[in-house]
Order: structure tokens, then C-alpha cells, then sequence
């Protein structure tokens, strides 16, 4: 029988998974144990569920229709079809755990934490501080904990790296009441940020022992500022609102906006989130769509496409220089998720703005997409390294059965 931790990563209509081979020989970044991977979307309304071998082989994609829609319940029936797969297909298997992505760990859960009905409670109490996402995040551990009670489970948070952040990181201007209700500065795509720590320790001991900017640029797009392998400032903050520019998501913003549209739009609260979480960013500036690949085709025709971009890169390059205060100089800048491991065009706008800090970038390198993407005369090493959050929670989940 082969060991096995399935890694879940749920988004409110979404379920992404992994099923990892445990071997005593994985390492904190080895992803060849990967036994299969897939998603589940289209969870409450057309269920689709895909899944592929470690070679990329589908083996499975199939769809039905939901009976749950737009309830928590929703997703019970992809949870229970993931389970029933992965006993049924892959008989050799033997589940030894399951972690999930939890978007908010508030600030008590600072590592990974074995799932029981009291820490479930917990985390749902948390809903206020990530209201759009940590329902979704947790949705799964509470179908599987009906459905399978014994399986041990294990809850990874995308806020506990970022727990090493210095007090003053952590603070906001506001009275001191709020911090006190939890109203400070978190950071955000943690499993992502750790996996990227671990992969410089590997691979660059120099970047990882130094000062290192890392840009998780996706959908949802934040920077880290690396200290030796250590966070010591983000751009996204209280919530996953805050900072870069995203694919519809505002970024950094005057709260005098949000006042306004209160007052004198007569937006109440729902109205508002809906602008700032699903009608701004790329797809608000642009008027056509958050999606990168669109925009490029339609920038040389379109006005509004080509101001989205500019605007997308101008602020990168203003929270980029945030960081590198915060770091006090910088020796590394590693661009990683969708749009930091594909995009040459963008990543070559973002350096030559750059190049004040001392980034130099190697033109062929980059648009090859290669792993080191500045000149051997750059003062600052820029790497395209792509990310993996499903192997820092296989490895949380290794870690917590220990
Ligand atoms: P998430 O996991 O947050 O949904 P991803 O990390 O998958 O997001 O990133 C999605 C973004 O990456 C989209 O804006 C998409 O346009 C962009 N992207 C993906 N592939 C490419 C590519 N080859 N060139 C440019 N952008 C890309």
C-alpha cells in the first residue's frame, strides 16, 4: 500500500487538489511524488471535476449538475466524489492525511494546526477577517470531517508565514483599540512565499541568506520582502485587498475613496466589496478583462487596455521600492505565479523600472522564460522560479503527523 497526503487549495466555487506519495526521501520542494492532481469547479452550479497523473495524463473529467447551489453545503458532493475517486481509482493508496489552504489564520494560528472541531470553530470565527474567502477554505474540512471523522486533517495558513514580521510591520495607524481586535497587517499567499523560501535555500543560498523581494503575481498578486528566508514585510495587509494592482482587485487604496462612495454614492458595505474585490484592478482599468494574455493582444489598439497595463507596472514598481526600504537594500527579486512565471512582457516593463535599484535584466533569458533572468553584472539577481503551494501543505501535513 502506498502512503499518501492529499493537499486541498478551495476557493468558494473552486477545489484544486494534489495527492502526494509520502517517501522518506521528499524534500521540502521535491514535486516528482506527485501520484495525481486536478480541480473541481463550477462547485454549487455545474460541478466539473478533472484530474491528471503525475505525467500530465487526464484521468478523469466528468461533469453533473448541483443541488446545493450557493449554499456551504455546496461543497459536500465534490468532496465526497474526490474521496470515492481516489479510494475507488487509486485502490493502492492509503490516505494518511489531508491539508487545506486556509486563507486566515488570525493572529493565534502562526503554524500549521491538526483540524478538530474546536480549531474548526475557531476558524470560522475568523470569517469577519477574510469574509469572501474563508467560508470557501474551510467548507471542505467540514464536509470531509462528516464524511471521514478519523482522517486526520490539517489546516496550512496562507497568513503564518508572514508572523515573523516585525511589530512595526504588523501595525496600522489606527487607534490602538484595533489592534487589539485583531485589526493589524497580516500578508497573505504564505504557502506560496514558503515554498519559494525553501526552493532559494536549495538552490541560491546567497539570495536566501540575503535580501530578497518575491512577487506572487496572479489573479490575486502580492510581494514579499525576504530576509534570510524570513518575511519581514508584504504589500497585501488586513486583507487581501491591499497593495499591487490585481486582476480585479484594487490594490492599495485612499480609504477617503471608500468614505466617498458611502456618502455619496449611497454604496452600503456589499456594494463596495463587489467594486473593490471583483470590479477593479485589471479588469476596472481596462473595461474588457483581468486576464493578462487579453490584454496583451488588445493593448496596441485600445487605450484603456495599454493605461491598465502601465498603471498595473508603474505600481508594482512603487510597492517594490516599499519593500526594498523595508529591507533596507535588496539582492534578489524572484517573480513567481501565473503571470510572474509566464509574462516576459510585463517582467521586462517591471525591471527597466527597476533598474535604479540595480536590476539589470538579460533580454534572451527572459523571454526564454529561464530560471536567472539578469545579467551576470546585475547588482540585483532576478529569478523566474514557479510556485507549488500544494508541496509546502503535503510538507505542513507531514510535519503535523509527526
Ligand atoms: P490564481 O492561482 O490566483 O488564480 P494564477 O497564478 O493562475 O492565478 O495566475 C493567473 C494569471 O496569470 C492571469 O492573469 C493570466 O492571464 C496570467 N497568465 C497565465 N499564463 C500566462 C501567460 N502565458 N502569459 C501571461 N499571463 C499569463
Amino acid at each position: 500500500m502506498t502512503k499518501a497526503v492529499l493537499a486541498l487549495n478551495a476557493g468558494s466555487s473552486s477545489l484544486k487538489f494534489a495527492l502526494f506519495r509520502i517517501d522518506p526521501t521528499n524534500t521540502p520542494t521535491s514535486p516528482s511524488h506527485r501520484i495525481a492532481s486536478g480541480e473541481v469547479e463550477g462547485i454549487g452550479t455545474h460541478p466539473h471535476f478533472r484530474a491528471r497523473d503525475a505525467d500530465g495524463k487526464v484521468l478523469v473529467d466528468e461533469s453533473w449538475d448541483a443541488h446545493e447551489a450557493g449554499t456551504p453545503d455546496a461543497h459536500h458532493g465534490p468532496m465526497a466524489t474526490l474521496m470515492e475517486w481516489v479510494g475507488e481509482h487509486l485502490g493502492h493508496v492509503e490516505l494518511m492525511g489531508v491539508g487545506h489552504r486556509v486563507v486566515h489564520g488570525g493572529p493565534d494560528f502562526i503554524r500549521p494546526v491538526r483540524i478538530t472541531p474546536d480549531v474548526l470553530a475557531a476558524l470560522t470565527a475568523l470569517t469577519p477577517f477574510a469574509p469572501l474567502h474563508q467560508p470557501g477554505s474551510l467548507a471542505p474540512a467540514r464536509a470531509l470531517m462528516a464524511q471521514r471523522p478519523d482522517l486526520p486533517q490539517v489546516a496550512c495558513f496562507d497568513t503564518a508565514f508572514h508572523h515573523t514580521m516585525p511589530p512595526v510591520a504588523q501595525a496600522q495607524a489606527l487607534p490602538r483599540s484595533y489592534a487589539a481586535k485583531g485589526v493589524r497587517r497580516y500578508g497573505f499567499h504564505g504557502l506560496s512565499y514558503e515554498y519559494i523560501a525553501n526552493c532559494l535555500r536549495a538552490r541560491a543560498p546567497h539570495l536566501a541568506g540575503g535580501r530578497c523581494i518575491v512577487a506572487h503575481v496572479g489573479s490575486g498578486a502580492s510581494l514579499c520582502a525576504m530576509h534570510e528566508g524570513h518575511s519581514i514585510d508584504t504589500t497585501m495587509g488586513f486583507s487581501v485587498l491591499d497593495g499591487l494592482m490585481m486582476g480585479t482587485r484594487c490594490g492599495h487604496l485612499d480609504p477617503g475613496v471608500i468614505l466617498y462612495m458611502l456618502r455619496e454614492e449611497g454604496l452600503d458595505a456589499a456594494a463596495i466589496e463587489k467594486v473593490l474585490y471583483h470590479d477593479s484592478g485589471l479588469l476596472g482599468v481596462s473595461g474588457v478583462s483581468n486576464d493578462m494574455r487579453d490584454l496583451h493582444a488588445r493593448a496596441a489598439h485600445d487605450p484603456a487596455v495599454s493605461a491598465a497595463l502601465e498603471l498595473f507596472v508603474y505600481r508594482f514598481v512603487q510597492e517594490a521600492g516599499m519593500m526594498a526600504a523595508s529591507l533596507q537594500g535588496l539582492d534578489g527579486l524572484v517573480f513567481t505565479a501565473g503571470i510572474g512565471e509566464n509574462d516576459a512582457i510585463v517582467r521586462a516593463a517591471i525591471c527597466a523600472r527597476l533598474q535604479w535599484l540595480g536590476v539589470r535584466l538579460d533580454a534572451v533569458a527572459n523571454i526564454a522564460n529561464s530560471e536567472i533572468i539578469s545579467t551576470s553584472d546585475s547588482k540585483v539577481e532576478v529569478r523566474v522560479i514557479p510556485t507549488d503551494e500544494e508541496t509546502t501543505i503535503r510538507r505542513h501535513v507531514m510535519m503535523c503527523l509527526a
